[in-house]
């Protein structure tokens, strides 16, 4: 930051460089104003899910893992589950040459370039190592695709001098800043007005078209502290909007929204919210758009699918490991019971469950990915997508494992009371073919433990012949 105030020319044809190559004009020709009602508030968790694939496509300019765009899809669904958006991660491929997009896919390309680009469902560019370091760059990229604007969309900057100097009590080497930018017009700048009767109003149809975010220049002058997080619009009566009428101050700009853009990469991590009526604009988009997002939207079953392993079901263990979840959902593998040796279709709820019996929890931040497996004889919960009444999904339930051991307990007088023999048993004794045939008859109850820990019990009558 030394450099800022030394050579503070340099400085900025250095940052102009990078917010040039940070994020190139998309060609999207969907999402403009005729799509969006202007809304800005919606009971989005109301409001139907929007699933939607994604696949990466890797260019292999530096070593990434399948752990990489698992993070990815994750950061995407923690920051876009808000608006009822989610994202199924679809897999990976590794290209010598040149990639083939898929049209049920979210294509993102991660290629040895500056910055991201948005240009359309087959082509999100996004830099290797933006897409390892920060992960707000593939935030930003994919609310163009959803139709997002940047929020200063239409005006653009220019470096002037402030008769009165900014202050920024996080700025290392002084804390005024006598030179800064100011705003440059064009016939789509967005005045600084939200009173509707005003002449000047014009927040639904300049700028983003999105009411809700305020209006905005390129690169307004923010105060930023790395270490706190902290990040605010440096307010200035000398830099006003375009407005026909009297001239207002820009009051306050969004200094975290991801639809900025940054003069730094260092400045990434100050991208991180979006406002309800992005979340409107985007929703709108993907609905109104059947021909671009129809093949890409998915039923919402798709999220209680693993990504990759598979369900035991009979036999020697499966080669491919154990049914492996998506990070970046809060899970709940809750106690349940069905005759289920493979777990229930998604509509079927045919099962019995205990949601307060939790076999397995992951939190939606968990970082041991491979530990986010669906165990036996539990249905799966996702936090984000409870229902009302809370309706766990995909039930499995299989006892096919032979069992380790056990116990025969015999009721001596022929009904349930205390007056029992207990016959332990080893796993030889509990698998034994005849068990239940040479048992003397009278009643009795079978427990049977398994290598997961799981128990199953049995009940039985046995009747003389
Ligand atoms: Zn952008």
């Amino acid at each position: 930051m030394k450099i800022f105030y030394l050579i503070l020319g340099f400085f900025f044809s250095i940052s102009l460089s990078f917010s040039q190559s940070f994020c190139t004009t998309n060609t999207i020709t969907y999402g403009k104003e005729s799509y969006h009602s202007g809304h800005t508030d919606m009971n989005f968790m109301s409001e139907t899910p929007l699933v939607l694939n994604i696949f990466f496509h890797d260019y292999q300019t530096v070593t990434l893992t399948e752990d990489d765009y698992l993070r990815a899809v994750a950061d995407l669904n923690i920051n876009y589950n808000q608006f009822n958006i989610f994202f199924k991660y679809r897999g990976f491929e590794l290209i010598n040459g040149t990639a083939t997009p898929q049209n049920d896919m979210l294509n993102v390309h991660i290629q040895d370039i500056p910055g991201g680009t948005a240009l359309n469902t087959s082509y999100i560019l996004v830099s290797y190592t933006a897409f390892q370091t920060n992960p707000q760059i593939l935030l930003h990229e994919i609310g163009h695709i959803f139709g997002l604007l940047h929020t200063f969309q239409g005006t653009g900057r220019t470096l002037m001098t402030f008769n009165n100097p900014l202050f920024c009590e996080f700025d290392p080497v002084g804390q005024l800043r006598t030179e800064g930018w100011f705003p440059t017009f064009t016939t789509n700048s967005e005045n600084v007005t939200r009173n509707q009767t005003s002449g000047d109003f014009n927040a639904d149809e300049a700028g983003d078209f999105v009411t809700d975010t305020f209006a905005a220049y390129e690169n307004p002058n923010f105060c930023r502290d790395l270490t706190t997080g902290d990040s605010y619009y440096i307010f200035s009566n000398e830099v006003k909007d375009n407005a026909t009428g009297v001239k207002i101050p820009y009051v306050d700009i969004d200094a975290t929204n991801i639809m900025l853009t940054v003069e730094s990469p260092s400045d990434y991590p100050f991208l991180r919210d979006f406002t309800p009526g992005q979340g409107v604009r985007m929703r709108e988009t993907i609905i109104n758009n059947n021909s671009v997002f129809g093949p890409i939207l998915q039923d919402v079953s798709v999220l209680y699918d693993p990504y990759k392993g598979e369900y035991y079901f009979a036999g020697p263990l499966p080669q491919n490991g154990p049914p492996t979840f998506q990070p970046g959902f809060d899970y709940r593998f809750v106690e349940c019971e069905c005759d289920c040796p493979i777990p229930r279709d998604y509509e079927n709820t045919n099962f019995t469950f205990d949601l307060s019996t939790v076999i397995a929890s992951f939190d939606k931040n968990e970082s041991d990915f491979a530990s986010i497996i669906h165990p036996n004889h539990s249905a799966i919960r996702i936090v984000q997508l409870d229902e009302s009444p809370i309706q766990p999904r995909r039930c499995y339930d299989n006892f096919n494992k032979a069992p380790n051991g056990g116990s025969v307990t015999r009721f001596n007088d022929g009904v349930f009371n205390s007056n029992v023999t207990v016959t332990p048993k080893d796993s030889v004794g509990i698998n034994e073919p005849n068990l239940i045939y040479d048992l003397p008859s009278g009643l009795y109850v079978i427990d049977k433990y398994y290598d997961d820990g799981s128990e199953n019990q049995t009940t039985l009558i046995k009747e003389d012949e």
